[in-house]
């Protein structure tokens, strides 16, 4: 310590307290009792708000998310502590994600604004017909857009003939064109007792091919801002296909249709974030904001996420070809990079 002191003035620093302890921490040359520097320095872990344990090395090892800068012990990796399927934040031990029944759970900040039954989607399913008709490449054909559980997705993936292309860790729409049965959700589940599904209703739904295109799929429970998203991704399959254009490589296919997903996030959020002047253009009042009107400080930062899960997706077909896709659009213009991708099945360089 390089200094003499008199012991009654031999203080901690937090509590103020005269430390008579033998052993002590230094911080900034102020003295602390142990306990009181550990209360507060030491990281304590968001999900079961202990002390983060020390390693067989003696140093603090925690985990942290790369965007909501969570932090947690590793062994909460191993331990069946629940995330989130949309924020991917895990359970903190005060709170109780919900459960929906096909074992994803959902966080009650994303719950506020998810989508749960295929008529609540229909406004945003409107929103995303405008955004395209916005960028000049109107769908003109009448495609039904289902929301559907994790097990109809799956059995829908798999009465598809031509390939699909899985989006790892979970496939969260499609878009199909065959003629199959799909169990769509006709009402919102009920939640009861531990925040479980208690009662949940469907209906099969017969899909008619009347064009390339027989329906889009998107998995029900997500908030409307990353439902949006997969619906704006399955709208560009849809408008390839109704378009002639023939089967591209899987990442100029994905990869153009994360740029559009990209894209929509963006205007929801530059159009979400100042609420108070966003109404005064008459042509999108009616659908430019979310389902409670303004958007909440959360969603905005959701939508951040999204867009950043995108940006940073590692995989080669959505995530190196969302990057060269979103390059070419930036510098080409979206139109001109359409018209090259028609003509030469790749981006522009
Ligand atoms: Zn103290
Ligand atoms: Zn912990
Ligand atoms: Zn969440
Ligand atoms: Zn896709």
């Amino acid at each position: 310590m390089g200094a003499v002191w008199h012991p009654e003035c031999f203080c901690c620093n937090a509590c103020k307290r005269p430390i008579t302890d033998y052993e002590f921490s230094m911080q900034g040359n102020q003295p602390y009792h142990k306990s009181c520097y550990k209360e507060l320095y030491h990281p304590r872990c968001d999900v079961c708000k202990q002390f983060i344990p020390t390693n067989s090395f003696g140093l603090i090892e925690y985990r942290a998310h790369p965007f909501w800068l969570q932090k947690y012990c590793p062994s909460h990796e191993h331990d069946g502590t629940p995330r989130c399927c949309s924020c991917e934040r895990m359970e903190p031990r005060e709170a109780q994600y919900i459960s929906l029944d096909d074992g994803r759970k959902l966080c009650l900040e994303c719950l506020d604004s998810a989508i749960m039954d295929t008529n609540e989607c229909h406004p945003l399913h409107l929103d995303i017909l405008e955004f395209y008709e916005g960028l000049n490449m109107k769908v003109k054909q009448q495609i039904p857009l289902l929301l559907v559980e994790r097990q109809a997705l799956n059995v829908a993936m798999e009465g598809e003939k031509n390939g699909i292309h899985h989006h790892l860790p979970e496939t969260r729409g499609l878009c199909l064109s065959e003629e199959q049965t799909v169990s769509t959700i006709l009402r919102r589940p009920i939640f009861g007792f531990g925040n479980r599904v208690v009662e949940m209703m469907t209906e099969p739904y017969k899909l008619i091919r009347r064009c390339e295109v027989t329906a889009i799929l998107v998995l029900y429970g997500l908030p409307r801002l990353l439902t949006g998203s997969i619906l704006a991704h399955e709208m560009m399959h849809a408008w390839l296909r109704l378009n002639g254009y023939s089967t591209l490589r899987p990442e100029v296919e994905e990869g153009i249709c994360q740029v559009l997903a990209h894209m929509w996030l963006d205007s929801e959020i530059f159009s979400g974030s100042g609420s108070h002047i966003a109404s005064s253009s008459s042509s999108s009042s009616s659908s430019t904001s979310s389902k409670k009107g303004t958007r909440s400080q959360f969603e905005r930062k959701l939508g951040d996420f999204f867009k950043h899960q995108i940006e940073s997706d590692t995989s080669a077909a959505y995530g190196d070809g969302f990057r060269v896709g979103n390059e070419a659009v930036l510098r080409y213009g979206l139109r001109q990079t359409l018209d090259h991708i028609k003509l030469t099945g790749s981006f522009p360089y």
